[in-house]
Formats: structure tokens, sequence, C-alpha cells
């Protein structure tokens, strides 16, 4: 699933840097917010395009907020991969939208 694939196409993954004081700066950032969210889930299932893979792998190796969020994701699935009795990932839930919630605040 697409959620954002129109911002694939010219994100530069300029959060790391800045560029945050405006309004527009702000929804930028919640958009590559949800994109960050959005490509682990499909990194981790092997469902990004190579491009878009490239890309995201390159930009999470530079961005520690990033980083730090897919490898908790990434932990998070293969926990629940393994477990017999799969219980809500509330853990996952919440860190996501705190991710999210601490992108659009800045
Ligand atoms: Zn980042």
């Amino acid at each position: 699933m697409h959620l954002l694939g129109a911002i694939e196409e010219d994100l530069a993954f300029g959060h790391a840097a800045g560029d945050l004081e405006t309004l527009a700066g702000r929804n930028r950032a919640l958009d590559e917010s949800i994109f960050v969210v959005d490509s682990s889930i499909r990194l981790t299932d092997d469902e990004l395009d190579p491009l878009t893979k490239q890309k995201f792998v390159k930009h999470v190796s530079d961005c520690s907020c990033c980083h730090e969020f897919l490898e908790q994701y990434r932990t998070t699935i293969a926990l629940i991969r393994e477990a017999e009795d799969i219980e809500p990932p509330k853990e996952l839930v919440e860190k996501t939208l705190i991710f999210l919630e601490s992108q659009r605040l800045q």
C-alpha cells in the first residue's frame, strides 16, 4: 500500500537538516514522518521499490530518530512473528504516535 506515493517522487528527506520554521515546513515534517513510518513497514515487508529503498536506507543510516524508529519497528514485528498468540502491539502504536507527534510539534 502506498500511503504517500507522491511524496516519494521528490522527497529530499530534509527534516534532519532543518527547514521546519514555517507551517509548510511543519506539514512537510509530518508528511516525512508518515513516509518514514510507511517506509519502515514496507521495508520490513520487502515491499519498497529499489529506488525508494535505497533513499530510505541511506536516510535512516544518517538520521538517528528515523533509525531508532525503524529498529524499534523491526524488533516489535520480529517479536510478534515469533509469538504464538499475537497480542496487539500497543507499545509500537504508542511509539508511532509519539514519533509522529514529536515531528508535528517541531
Ligand atoms: Zn529521519
